[in-house]
């Protein structure tokens, strides 16, 4: 038997396990630098994925609204050419819009041609509709490769993941979405997690990558039901922008 077979099958193993890290692993820095966190435990920053959704985000927005909350939306291009109007009302009341590729696809596989080209054709779809280019960007399922963030970076994004991703991509009861967004109200009155320096940055879906309309109802349910208690328990809600950027007021 050739001893050198197990040991290079461990350390293919190894290095599989290190790709797989660095390509899922949502605070991995392993592919290139990216934001996870907010600098400050009572800023949370609340983020949208895959929108505009003509179901939900004008029902979002009102919500918003009313909690006074302002957030991110991470829109996907081909639907933001169906929607524009929803894209500039989600801007005209203040959210920040960011880039979550044309067509949402799997980029891992992907060459940094193929990547620059979603990219760049969101931004064109964004730009199209508000007349301004997104600043910020989010892969799809939050896979990378080692082009990903390099490629983005070229084109002038920072790369943002998270820190908390309930699973709100599945219907559900809104029971279980709120049941899975406790740790933030957790962490808030936690005095360990107080002193840390960092606040969380939250993956949440208002629309649905395979088509317009998906139906996210458990979402605005959980919000209606967290966004005042958020707000009672001393968080306040930032875009991607203000999460570090701003001091906390
Ligand atoms: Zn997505």
């Amino acid at each position: 038997m050739n001893p050198l077979v197990p040991i290079g099958s461990s350390l293919a193993a190894a290095c599989a396990g290190l790709i797989a890290y660095g390509a899922v692993y949502p605070r991995a820095q392993l592919f290139g630098r990216t934001l996870c966190r907010t600098d400050s435990p009572r800023k949370l920053a609340i983020t949208f994925d895959d929108g505009p959704n003509p179901a939900i985000t004008p029902k979002l927005l009102d919500l918003l609204e009313k909690h006074n909350a302002r957030a991110t939306f991470f829109v996907v291009g081909r639907y933001v050419r169906e929607c524009p109007e929803i894209l500039r009302e989600t801007a005209a009341r203040r959210h920040l819009i960011a880039n979550h590729t044309h067509t949402h696809p799997n980029l891992f596989w992907m060459s940094a041609v193929s990547i620059q080209a979603e990219l760049q054709q969101c931004q064109e779809a964004i730009g199209a509709a508000l007349n301004s280019n997104a600043k910020w960007f989010r892969p799809p399922f939050g896979f990378r490769n080692p082009w990903v963030v390099k490629t983005a970076t070229e084109l002038g994004l920072k790369t943002v993941m998270w820190t908390l991703i309930p699973g709100d991509w599945t219907p559900q009861p809104p029971e279980k979405l709120i049941g899975n967004l406790r740790p933030i109200a957790d962490r808030v009155q936690s005095p360990v997690a107080n002193a840390s320096a960092t606040g969380d940055v939250l993956c949440l879906h208002d629309g649905g990558h395979r088509a317009l309309n998906a139906d996210r109802t458990h979402t605005l349910k959980a919000l209606e039901h967290w966004l005042p208690r958020w707000r009672d328990a001393g968080l306040e809600f930032v875009t991607i922008e203000q999460a570090v950027s701003t001091p906390a007021t």
